[in-house]
């Protein structure tokens, strides 16, 4: 019999990672064996990790935390989405050469439209956040022809950067705290401020009765986004669990070339006690 495909995810830190479960859940909707296994790798010592995987004869990595941007420097070939976000977190071998592509924006677009039922169209569109999440998503997003697209940040400088990254697009920036004349259909926090327990610097009135609040982090409970995005009125509020499953899926397609069903699987994790 064949020896299984192997695939890494490699980050820092990586004991939480859901990735294997999810990759191996895909696997066995299509009864496939593979072999999933999450590695801490520094990003000191991702040079030396991908090439000794690359000898390997590794079928593909995942990256997450830290070493998404480190990435991109190291691969022969980045697809559009990895070209524009600087940042890839899926690599895979064609011949020689190392393709990279980034599936994150792609993965959360799926499940706000697929899933949650909200189309990006014609909407306005905060982000909060101007970091690896932002510059993932910023893309995708803009993809979807939004009227309007607002970068928010604490510091400053990083908004500047990442709406300058589609200079022909409306992409503005609001100073973190500063009130917007006008609220937001969609609130998209992607900072790491859930992580900490903390809540955004984003004013009341950016929000009007319907819009959508979600949160790129996840846990088993509300996130503390979640639980400011209810305390200031909103009642579409959502965690990026969803997020996690559909960019997977989009990896697993990149890798395998079918597409997993992601809903048992958003389901299960749902059910699951996954750490905050
Ligand atoms: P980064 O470290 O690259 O960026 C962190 C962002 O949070 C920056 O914009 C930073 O602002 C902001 N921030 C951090 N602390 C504070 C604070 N005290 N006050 C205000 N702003 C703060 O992280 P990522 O962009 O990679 O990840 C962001 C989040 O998105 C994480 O929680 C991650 O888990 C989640 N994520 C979820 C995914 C999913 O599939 N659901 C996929 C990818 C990410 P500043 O620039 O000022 O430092």
């Amino acid at each position: 019999m064949a020896k299984p495909k192997r695939f890494y995810v490699a980050g820092d830190p990586i004991k939480h990672s859901q990735s294997p479960m999810i990759h191996n859940e895909f696997a066995s909707q299509f009864k496939m064996s593979i072999e999933y296994l999450k590695m801490e790798v520094s990003k000191n010592d991702l040079r030396q990790f991908l090439s000794k995987s690359v000898a390997e004869g590794i079928s593909g990595i995942n990256f997450t935390l830290p070493l998404k941007e480190e990435a991109y420097h190291l691969v022969d070939k980045h697809s559009r989405r990895a070209a524009f976000a600087r940042a890839v977190n899926t690599i895979w071998m064609s011949g020689e050469d190392v393709c990279s592509d980034n599936t994150d924006g792609i993965g959360l677009v799926r499940d706000l439209e697929k899933n949650i039922g909200v189309s990006l169209g014609n909407k306005r569109v905060l982000i909060a956040g101007a970091g690896g999440a932002a510059r993932g998503i910023l893309g995708p997003v803009l993809d979807q022809l939004p009227s309007l697209v607002t970068v928010t940040n604490r510091t400053r400088e990083r908004s500047v950067s990442l709406s300058a990254l589609a200079p022909k697009k409306n992409v503005q920036v609001l100073d973190w705290g500063e009130e917007s004349p006008e609220p937001f259909d969609l609130i998209l926090n992607c900072t790491s401020l859930s992580l900490s327990g903390k809540e955004p610097n984003i004013k009341e009135s950016s929000i009007h009765k319907g819009t959508v609040c979600y949160d790129l982090s996840y846990g088993h409970d509300l996130t503390s986004f979640e639980k400011w995005a209810f305390r200031v009125g909103a009642t579409s509020v959502f965690n990026g669990l969803g997020m996690l499953v559909e960019q997977a899926a989009e990896a697993f397609y990149l890798w395998h070339g079918i597409f997993p069903d992601t809903a048992p699987v958003i389901e299960m994790l749902k059910r699951k006690n996954i750490p905050d």
